[in-house]
């Protein structure tokens, strides 16, 4: 293994999704749905094979799926991207931030990331020969100091990378947040990188792309995943949208990663971003209720919970049972109680700031959530 990736070991998500498969656990760490996406996706991934849509297709993205994704960033944020030079189709988001930052970064450029970070982005600097610059989120409200945000930027900063809606938080960046990140990225003249895989799931406040700012769509990767929209996780799907000249450099990156990716997959997934309102509405609201279900059930532990604004995952503050390592809560969790659980501090270089906090994804049926509340109950 390269220096480049030492230090990084397994991902969090592998290790506690083993431990709920070995102890029989209520999984509620990796945040992936355990129900299926919609029917008429499904159907037409399954026509699209059946009628021979299953080579290699356009290494950018099938025109039709880049027309739809240009479509919905009008229909929901108002931007304009065209869809031949501009939009670029990817293995997942994953895929996505790792070639926008294999493109974008010399070695020895910094990127400023907050803390806590989705797991691949550090991951991703790295191997892109990069430097990361952490700004930290500090719960109960995820705010950032903006002296140390004005000082993560250096003559050397190539690009900062912004998570809203943010996982693991819940955090939905605020107006007056993005316009003070997108007035240093303009002073310093500083490309943003913005992950918005769940853009659709903001329950209170409303989402923002920060490329819609003055100044910020010519300097913006916007990056999303249909995975996420259309909880078919597993077909990995996910794409940027970028002025020409960047997204020319990114699929220099992206034809020697992956070069495409599902081709049938592609066809059913411009279906469902031309899916009419009531589909993202719906999305939405459902979403709404298993948060509730799911924060009641742990307030009702006894677990502090920090209610999320956005996103498929809520934080919680374990100090009130009794525990201060979220870590040897979360290997205690499964053969225990019967529940697997993310520890937060995974996602921090500072391990010390999220140690009390553990994160639970609430992307599952009413009787999976039910369950692992049931289960919970035997650490009152
Ligand atoms: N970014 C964030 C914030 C995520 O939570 C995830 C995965 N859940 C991804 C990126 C990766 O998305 P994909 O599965 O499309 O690669
Ligand atoms: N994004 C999902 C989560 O945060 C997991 C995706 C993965 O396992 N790579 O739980």
């Amino acid at each position: 293994m390269t220096s480049r990736l030492q230090g990084f070991g397994t991902t969090i998500f592998a290790e506690m999704t083993q431990l709920a498969m070995q102890h029989g656990a209520v999984n509620l760490g990796q945040g992936f749905p355990d129900f299926e996406g919609p029917e008429f996706i499904k159907r037409a991934a399954i026509e699209a094979i059946e009628s021979g849509h299953n080579q290699y297709c356009r290494t950018h993205g099938l025109p039709v799926l880049n027309a739809a994704i240009a479509e919905h960033q009008r229909r929901f944020w108002g931007l304009d991207y065209d869809p031949d030079s501009e939009i670029t189709v990817y293995a997942g988001a994953t895929e996505a931030i790792y070639a926008t930052l294999a493109a974008l970064c010399e070695v020895g450029d910094e990127v400023i990331l907050f803390e806590p970070y989705y797991d691949s982005y550090r991951a991703s600097v790295a191997m892109a020969g990069a430097h990361e610059r952490l700004v930290t989120l500090r719960g109960p409200d995820f705010s950032f100091d903006p002296e140390q945000l004005r000082a993560a930027f250096t003559p050397k900063t190539r690009a900062i990378l912004v998570n809203t809606p943010h996982n693991p938080t819940g955090k939905v960046y605020s107006r007056a947040e993005l316009e003070l990140i997108a007035q240093l990225c303009v002073e310093h003249d500083v490309l943003a990188i913005t992950d918005e895989v769940y853009e659709h799931l903001v329950f209170d406040g409303e989402h923002l792309c920060l490329a819609s700012l003055p100044g910020m769509r010519e300097r913006t990767v916007v990056i999303s995943s249909a995975g996420k929209t259309f909880s078919f996780t597993g077909w990995k799907i996910g794409h940027t949208c970028a002025p020409a000249d960047i997204s020319r450099a990114l699929r220099s990156a992206h034809q020697f990663i992956t070069f495409c990716n599902g081709t049938p997959f592609q066809v059913a997934m411009a279906q469902g971003y031309r899916a009419p309102d009531e589909y993202f509405d719906t999305f939405r609201s459902e979403y709404r209720a298993r948060r509730d279900k799911l924060c009641a059930g742990l307030a009702e532990v006894g677990l502090e919970v920090l209610t999320p604004a956005g996103t498929y995952f809520v934080q919680t503050d374990i100090r009130p049972l009794g525990f201060d390592d979220d870590f040897e809560f979360c290997r205690m969790l499964p053969a225990k109680v019967g529940v697997a659980a993310i520890p937060t501090s995974a996602f921090y270089a500072n391990r010390e700031a999220g140690k009390h906090l553990v994160r639970w994804a609430f992307c599952k049926t009413d009787p999976v959530l039910e369950e692992g509340i049931r289960r919970l109950q035997q650490l009152k």
